[in-house]
């Protein structure tokens, strides 16, 4: 656990958050957890903990500041797109490592662009890692764990009752928002995951965290990696790597 927080059997308190109790607890990720207001039913805290899993949770570590280094990337980042007029869940930061959001039902469909060839795109086709992909490639994969989160078709989501459309396009969109501000960073956006929710009323909003778990990031024209393929692949220090975007992040946003 980092320095600054302490968990006893789900009752979760930190100095700079409102202590958050085990009766409001939502549910858990396999790296963040989500809380109800008792007041606000149409809010929740997503707090994020020192861990990073692989391998759909086969491995496991707890690095400390992990949580606080992708929190606040994320506030970053939904900021700027929602500067931009994309509709995010994000309402705001309570202490460093937890966010405050709009409740949504989630859509159970991860969104992935890829704008360079790496990971299950190498394994699964022809392509070689470092292909450029222009146009990007926008996927869809069902969120199952239980399931490994298979490849899904745009037929498919839709026979789940789940208009893909609007989700490729607000992903589009995410990609070039991204793209702006990564290559004034000097990194190249290999690809990321979205996850999307509706809130009381129907509407879509960009959920989740946005952070170098969900992403690729190469130093511009490189392999060399700021993001979790450094924890997968046992090649370095995340939380040195994400500190080191979130720096950079904070000269250009
Ligand atoms: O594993 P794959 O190459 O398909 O991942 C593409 C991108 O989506 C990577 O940036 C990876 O970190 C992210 N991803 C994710 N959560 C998943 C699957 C992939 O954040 N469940």
């Amino acid at each position: 656990m980092s320095g600054d927080s302490k968990e006893q059997s789900n009752i979760f308190y930190t100095k700079t958050a409102p202590i958050l109790l085990a009766e409001c607890l939502l549910s858990e990720g396999k790296v963040k957890s989500l809380y109800r207001l008792a007041e606000e039913p149409e809010k929740v805290y997503i707090h994020f903990h020192d861990k990073v899993t692989a391998g759909n949770g086969r491995r496991v570590d707890f690095p400390e500041g992990k949580g606080k280094v992708c929190c606040l990337i994320s506030a970053l980042l939904f900021e700027m797109l929602e500067s931009r007029g994309i509709k995010t869940h994000y309402l705001g930061t309570q202490g460093l490592d937890t966010l405050l959001c709009k409740k949504l039902e989630i859509v159970p469909v991860e969104v992935i662009v890829r704008n360079i060839a790496a990971g299950s795109i190498v394994r699964q086709t022809t392509l070689t890692e470092g292909t450029i992909l222009n146009p990007p490639l926008v996927e869809y994969y069902l969120k199952d764990d239980a399931k490994d989160d298979p490849l899904l078709t745009p037929d498919r989501v839709a026979l789940m009752g789940i208009d893909p459309t609007k989700m490729r396009e607000v992903a589009l969109d995410v990609n070039l928002q991204f793209q702006m501000l990564f290559t004034l960073m000097g990194i190249d956006l290999v690809d990321f995951k979205l996850e999307f929710g509706y809130d009381s009323h129907g509407n879509l909003f960009l959920g989740d965290e946005l952070s170098p778990d969900n992403m690729r990031l190469w130093r511009k024209g490189t392999k060399e990696r700021f993001d979790k393929d450094l924890f997968r692949k046992d090649e370095g220090d995340i939380v040195e790597a994400y500190t080191y975007i979130l720096e950079e992040m904070r000269r250009f946003v």
